[in-house]
């Protein structure tokens, strides 16, 4: 989507460095760390959030993401958050997974 923030980082727009990458998805780091560590784990196909999700799939490949990037960093002991729909504080209309991990202060 072409005003999506999350859509220009993914597109290399900003030149973001990824954490990660696979086929399915990016991990990089958030810009206003909650923790000591902060990571999106963002799908590389624009979906607003958990509500619109349709392919089931996605979402057990976003977990494995997570779980290949923890392990990637050895980071043991983390949060995941997924924040859906303005009430509950989601501010990027791309579906994307928090990774918190060391002091966090949420
Ligand atoms: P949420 O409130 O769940 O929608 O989280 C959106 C997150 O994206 C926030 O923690 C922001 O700090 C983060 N964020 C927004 N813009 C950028 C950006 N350009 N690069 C990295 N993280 C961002
Ligand atoms: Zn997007």
């Amino acid at each position: 989507m072409s005003d999506c923030i999350f859509c220009k980082i993914i597109n290399g727009d900003f030149g973001t460095d990824f954490v990660y990458e696979n086929e399915f998805a990016v991990v990089f780091k958030d810009i206003n760390p909650k923790a000591d560590t902060h990571l999106l784990v963002v799908p590389k196909k624009h979906i607003e959030s958990l509500n619109e999700v349709q392919d089931k799939s996605l979402l057990g490949e976003l977990m494995v993401t997570v779980k290949a990037v923890t392990e990637k960093l050895n980071i043991k002991s983390y949060r995941t958050v997924i924040n859906t729909g303005k009430d509950a504080g989601q501010e990027v209309f791309h579906l994307h997974i928090h990774i918190l991990a060391g002091e966090i202060k949420l």
